[in-house]
């Protein structure tokens, strides 16, 4: 029996939406191909800037990631960084929603880079 206390599917590469972004079989505004993470437009953007930051190998959430490939995760981060300060100056929120509780529809880790506006605190 799972002992994982977060409801997050197990969705095959071949079935999952970022995957096949990453694949180029489902276009995306691409922003930026690093080495082992792409960037791209959120389809519904919240902010001026955007922007998510997915792993090129499939991982479902950023617990996941930061225990199997910790170097892709700081490159997710660095990335995300890069592009809100090219975009909106240097701040920015990046959100990585974990667990279907908390708002999370799309089972392959993904930062959500937003900029360019004020925020509130605490989020909804
Ligand atoms: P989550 O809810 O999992 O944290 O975030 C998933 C995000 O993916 C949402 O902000 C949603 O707008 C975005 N999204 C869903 N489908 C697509 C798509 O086909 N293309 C792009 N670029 N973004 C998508
Ligand atoms: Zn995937």
């Amino acid at each position: 029996m799972s002992t994982d206390p977060i409801s997050a599917p197990d969705v095959a590469p071949a079935d999952c939406l970022f995957c096949r972004i990453v694949a180029g079989e489902i276009p995306a505004s691409v922003v930026e191909r690093g080495e082992r993470v792409l960037a791209f437009r959120d389809i519904d953007p919240k902010a001026p800037t955007h922007v998510l930051v997915v792993p090129l190998e499939h991982h479902r959430d950023v617990t996941a990631i930061a225990a199997a490939d910790p170097a892709a995760l700081a490159e997710l981060v660095a990335l995300g960084s890069r592009i809100a300060a090219a975009e909106a100056g240097g701040p920015y929120r990046l959100v990585f929603n974990t667990g279907a509780e908390v708002g999370q529809s799309v089972f392959h880790v993904h930062g959500h880079v937003l900029a360019g506006r004020s925020f509130t605190w605490p989020p909804g």
